[in-house]
This record gives structure tokens, C-alpha cells and sequence, in this order.
């Protein structure tokens, strides 16, 4: 049925690659303040793309004619992101013998609520969460199962997993993938509302770090294959369609601190609006957010507070249209 895991939901968007954003244009009125009510205050503030981490990119952002979903023309800013952090290692994500602790492996949630540490105590009791017949070592030695080659990675890591390789923690090295797969973003320099929310299924948006935020991890696929798909500490892991991308945001992407104790900007939805951090600066989260995990502000307009990992998702749906 489902899609096992490093799979799926990326693929949709990634392949096809036209995302995102949203546009209409109205200023934030700093810059011409003179002009009528109409166009007012606008919540449209578009990506300030002089945030991305230039590491993280494969070329320069340029800006072009888009169309977005809901039939506006405007301008997006073409993002290339070059498949690998700017600010942060890649992995790791399994440990390797029950006795490793929890620094030699990253993060595993599976959308209950529980976000645990991927320690070698974690894998040898996860009978105890999944049930008896679940079991990721060799009693023999304590070590752990783990697909540590490409040809393991990518026999768990499709529709119907091998069966060689049910009971395993799943992790591909990015190097199999040239050491990361760049990807094209089309962001809208101007996010445009939408007068009903899209779903939030398939690509949500890209970090200022670099890196692809992909919709939820399939984690009913991928665990009924008796798998975990382990994460990094930074939420992420690789696959070998997207290269490494995020499933949950831990703050290795919040490179711009906010003055005024807002959350911090993360990166940017495929709609052209900020998405920042789950907490404010005295760790509060904010009360006022609709479905898609929005709300707005004076300074920042209308804008995503993303999910915590132990949920699996960052935002709740698309507030503004993606490019066509
Ligand atoms: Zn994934
Ligand atoms: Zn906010």
C-alpha cells in the first residue's frame, strides 16, 4: 500500500519540481508609506532570500516570470539548493551495537507524540513500543541491523521492502548519492493567499540552511516493514530520490535570530511564507495559530510556526498558492 519510507512523500514534488509560492503584491508599507488604504499593511512579506546561507546553495537565486495555482502572474525566485546542510554534518542516524548510547545515533518519531534517542537501549526495547515481533540486533552480539550498504539502503527503502531487510534501521549515505542531490525550488517573491487552504501532503518548502522540508515521513509504511527510518539529530535523513531532506525541525535550520524574541526563522514554505521556529525566545508557543500552523504579526505578516518533530510535520496546509 503504502510507500515504505525514504520514499515517498518527497518524491511527488521533488521530481517534478515546480513548487511553489504564492504572490500578490502588496509592500509592507515601510517603503511607501504614503500610498491609500488599499494597499495596506499588507501580510504578504515575501522571502528575504539574502537569508540563505550561501553554502547551502548550488548557484545564485535569480527571480523569473511564474504562474502560481491560483492563477496569479507574478515573479519567483528561483532556489538551488545544493542537497547537503550548510551549517551542519549529516547523520548519524543508527547506532550500531545495543551498547552504543545515544550519541552514536540520531532521532526516530512516528507522529504519536513521541520523539525518542536513537540509542543502542532504544533499538534492543523497541519490542516493547512495536510489539514481540520486532527485533533490530543479533541477540548473539548486540549489534544492530543496520543498512549500511546502497544496495541494503534501497531495497528498505521502497514500496515493499525487501524482506532481507524487514527488522532493520534504515539509513542511506549520502555519498551513494554524489554526496547530495541538488534540487530547484520556485518560491513566489510575493506570497498570494489563498481563499482555502492546500493540503500539505508532498513538499513543504526549503531551509535557509539548504535543505528540502518534505511532508510527513510514511511511518505507517515504513514500520509496518518492521523498519525504522532513523533521522539525524537535525530531523533529517537521505534517500536516494531527494538526497537528504527534513522530516522535523530541531533548530539546526534556524540561522537568524529574531530581535524581538519571535521565534526564529527556519526557511520558507513553497508559498513564499517565512516558517519559523515551534518556540519564542522564553519558550513559549503561540496560542493565536490557525490550521495551517499560521498567523500574523507586524513585523514578520502572515507567517508558519512549524510543528514539533515528535509530530511529524511542520506545517498544517498552504495558506497562499504554490507556483504552477
Ligand atoms: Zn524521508
Ligand atoms: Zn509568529
Amino acid at each position: 500500500m503504502n510507500t515504505f519510507s525514504l520514499i515517498s512523500g518527497t518524491v511527488v514534488c521533488s521530481t517534478l519540481l515546480v513548487a511553489c509560492g504564492g504572490s500578490d503584491s502588496s509592500n509592507t508599507s515601510l517603503t511607501e508609506d504614503t500610498s491609500t488604504e488599499s494597499d495596506t499593511v499588507s501580510t504578504d512579506v515575501g522571502p528575504d532570500i539574502s537569508l540563505f546561507l550561501s553554502d547551502g546553495l548550488a548557484e545564485e537565486i535569480s527571480t523569473e516570470d511564474c504562474t502560481l495555482s491560483d492563477g496569479t502572474n507574478t515573479t519567483c525566485y528561483r532556489i538551488t539548493v545544493a542537497g547537503v546542510p550548510a551549517n551542519t554534518d549529516i547523520g548519524p542516524f543508527c547506532p550500531r551495537y545495543i551498547t552504543d548510547d545515544e550519541t552514536a545515533g540520531g532521532i526516530w518519531f512516528d507522529g504519536s507524540g513521541e520523539l525518542y534517542s536513537l540509542s543502542g537501549e532504544f533499538i534492543e526495547n523497541i519490542s516493547d513500543i512495536y510489539g514481540d515481533d520486532w527485533l533490530l540486533y543479533d541477540p548473539a552480539t548486540g549489534e544492530v541491523n543496520v543498512t549500511d550498504t546502497q544496495t541494503a539502503c534501497e531495497a528498505a527503502a521502497r514500496p515493499n521492502v525487501d524482506e532481507a531487510y524487514q527488522n532493520h534501521c534504515v539509513e542511506c549515505d549520502i555519498a551513494y548519492y554524489n554526496g547530495g542531490v541538488s534540487q530547484t525550488f520556485l518560491i513566489p517573491t510575493t506570497p498570494s493567499r489563498l481563499a482555502n487552504p492546500d493540503s500539505a501532503q508532498n513538499n513543504i518548502g526549503v531551509t535557509l540552511n539548504g535543505v528540502l522540508l518534505a511532508g510527513p515521513a510514511p511511518v505507517d509504511a515504513i514500520l509496518s516493514a518492521n523498519t525504522i527510518a532513523a533521522f539525524d539529530d537535525c530531523g533529517g535523513h537521505v534517500n536516494p530520490a531527494d538526497g537528504y531532506h527534513y522530516h522535523a525541525a530541531t533548530g539546526c535550520s534556524e540561522v537568524v535570530t529574531e530581535v524581538d524574541g519571535h521565534a526564529n526563522l527556519m526557511g520558507y514554505a513553497l508559498d513564499g511564507y517565512g516558517i519559523y521556529g515551534m518556540l519564542d525566545a522564553a519558550g513559549e508557543e503561540s496560542y493565536d495559530l490557525d490550521e495551517c500552523r499560521g498567523h500574523e504579526d507586524d513585523t514578520r505578516g502572515y507567517h508558519y510556526h512549524t510543528a514539533s518533530a515528535a509530530e511529524n510535520m511542520f506545517i498544517g496546509c498552504f495558506s497562499g498558492a504554490q507556483a504552477n
